[in-house]
């Protein structure tokens, strides 16, 4: 039955919360991606828009330098003084043997000469650049760092074909780092808006040319070579948390989310498994207990109807046995009688809130007359036994309660004696409390059962208690019993060792208070 519950929980309800959270954890982590695919092509597409207007810029002044090209220095001087990027401007003849240099004063005199070597070697490059102009009509640029000049402020020399005057090359000399904070920086700031840092970085070294914030190369999420500057690149990142950290933050916060679900999910279930798991408990305890109080019931029946029979059949039995076989027509009508109590003062106390009646009484003559109507048992049974009444204290109490408590708390030791048949009862008053004490060399109780006994229908299922039929109610009793008077039950048994149950009342006028049961 349980087994089949166990089973039908996991399949039912842990599986599928197991694979749920899985599908969650798999599909959040999918959206992410996507996300993370989305910011991305975000950033790149930013950083295409900026190449573009890059080479946009330099191709409108290779238009504007092939114009003018064929006119006077004078206009290709005013050019350059408007343009500062701009340092030089070149025009080549026809063969590219001989170069025209503007503003060639203005950036010293290595400058020139690296420039014409550096063009000389790239001689197939240039009649490549007039090859697609004349097949084509298109503008391509071939840009060059020059060799010399200082590290922070390389040359980018462009070099293109002209339209206008047929196979000559023309150039222009970029001060790449004026370019970028002058004319791209506009526009730099415009992309980035309030969303994205951009920055500019030069050299192998990465260093940051202009920033549309203050921000560490490092930290650039995605960078891309500037199509039309050689060295030069673009990065860009989030403002804020980048979003790896976001859709980190996002996972992590998701993933929390799940636990802490999943958690009180479990939690639930569990809950659920246990209420029916005690349910279950209760059900099997039940069924026991009518199984047990048949055969409590029918052993005293058949001894009473048995020896009523023989003292009927036999008239003429001898004195001695006759008054043998009352007694026990006696005891089992007793066992019987407290056993129907136990049954009708269980059902009494479930339905009734307080079923006690109180008054002041001394525990030690309700003992005393319980104990009395055990002495033929016990002397008859082969009991070592002792009563040891002690000096107490009056408590108040319901007399017929305590006289049942004691009934039960005597029967056990009886029952669960063994072939130790061991019995001292006392009763004694310390300090505020008074105690009733039973106690046997029976069988005993491991320590783990000691809770378990005092619930109704609880019974030890190992060993004499196995073979000893109860209905399991007769410690409930006495755990409602002593519930009710403040008092509490204290309990020293060990197994194999025998038992020593004590019931501690308050004395009448003070709160004992500090053990009492819930
Ligand atoms: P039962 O009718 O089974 O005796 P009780 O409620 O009186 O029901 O006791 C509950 C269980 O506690 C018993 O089944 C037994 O296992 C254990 N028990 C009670 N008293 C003793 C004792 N004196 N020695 C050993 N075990 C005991």
């Amino acid at each position: 039955m349980f087994k089949r519950f166990t089973f039908v929980f996991l399949v039912v309800i842990f599986l599928p919360v197991i694979f749920y959270a899985g599908w969650v954890i798999n599909s959040l982590n999918t959206s992410e991606k996507i996300l993370s695919q989305v910011y991305n092509q975000q950033l790149n597409a930013a950083l295409i828009t900026l190449n573009q207007y890059a080479w946009n810029q330099i191709d409108e002044w290779a238009t504007a330098v092939d114009q003018l090209s064929g006119t006077n220095i004078d206009s290709l001087q005013e050019f350059l003084s408007r343009n500062p990027s701009l340092r030089l401007i070149l025009i080549t003849d026809s063969l590219q043997s001989s170069i025209r240099m503007v503003g060639a004063s203005a950036v010293h005199n290595v400058f020139p000469a690296g420039l014409k070597d550096s063009l000389v070697l790239r001689r197939p490059v240039l009649s490549d650049l007039n090859r697609f102009m004349v097949l084509n009509n298109y503008r391509k640029f071939e840009p060059f760092l020059l060799p010399s000049g200082n590290e922070s402020e390389k040359m980018v020399v462009l070099v293109f074909s002209s339209r206008k005057l047929p196979r000559r090359v023309l150039g222009f000399a970029l001060d790449a780092g004026r370019f970028t904070r002058e004319v791209l920086r506009s526009r730099l700031n415009e992309v980035s808006g309030e969303q994205f840092i951009i920055g500019v970085m030069a050299g192998p070294r990465s260093r940051l040319v202009y920033a549309t914030r203050e921000v560490e190369t490092s930290e650039f999420k995605v960078t891309k070579p500037l199509w039309i500057l050689p060295e030069y690149r673009i990065g860009i990142r989030l403002m804020g948390k980048s979003a790896d950290e976001i859709i980190e933050n996002r996972l992590v916060l998701n993933m929390i989310l799940i636990g802490v679900l999943s958690i009180v999910l479990i939690i639930g279930v569990v809950y659920i498994y246990r209420l029916v798991r005690r349910e279950v408990d209760l059900v099997r305890l039940k069924t026991d207990f009518v199984s047990n109080v048949s055969h409590e019931l029918r052993t005293p029946l058949t001894l009473i109807r048995m020896y009523a029979e023989t003292l009927d059949l036999h008239p003429n039995l001898k004195e001695e046995k006759r008054q043998t076989y009352y007694r026990i027509i006696l005891n089992e009508s007793d066992r019987l009688g407290r056993l129907i109590n136990n049954i009708l003062n269980f059902s009494r106390i479930e339905s009734v809130k307080d079923p006690y009646r109180k008054s002041v009484i001394e525990v030690t003559q309700v003992v005393s007359a319980v104990v009395s109507l055990y002495e033929v048992q016990f002397t008859a049974a082969g009991f070592d036994w002792a009563y040891e009444p002690g000096e107490t204290a009056p408590v108040l109490a319901d007399k017929e309660a305590v006289s049942e408590a004691v009934h039960n708390l005597i029967d056990n030791a009886v029952k669960y004696s063994g072939e130790t048949k061991w019995i001292r009862i006392s009763t004694r008053t310390t300090g505020k409390e008074t105690g009733i004490t039973v106690e046997d060399h029976g069988v005993g109780i491991d320590q783990k059962h000691h809770g378990m006994i005092f619930d109704k229908f609880s019974r030890v299922a190992t060993g004499l208690v196995h073979n000893t039929k109860g209905s399991g109610l007769g410690l409930a009793l006495v755990h409602h019993i002593m519930k009710h008077h403040d008092g509490r039950i204290e309990l020293e048994s060990s197994p194999g060792k025998g038992s020593r149950f004590t019931l501690w009342f308050p004395v009448t006028g003070t709160e004992s208070g500090q053990q009492n049961l819930k």
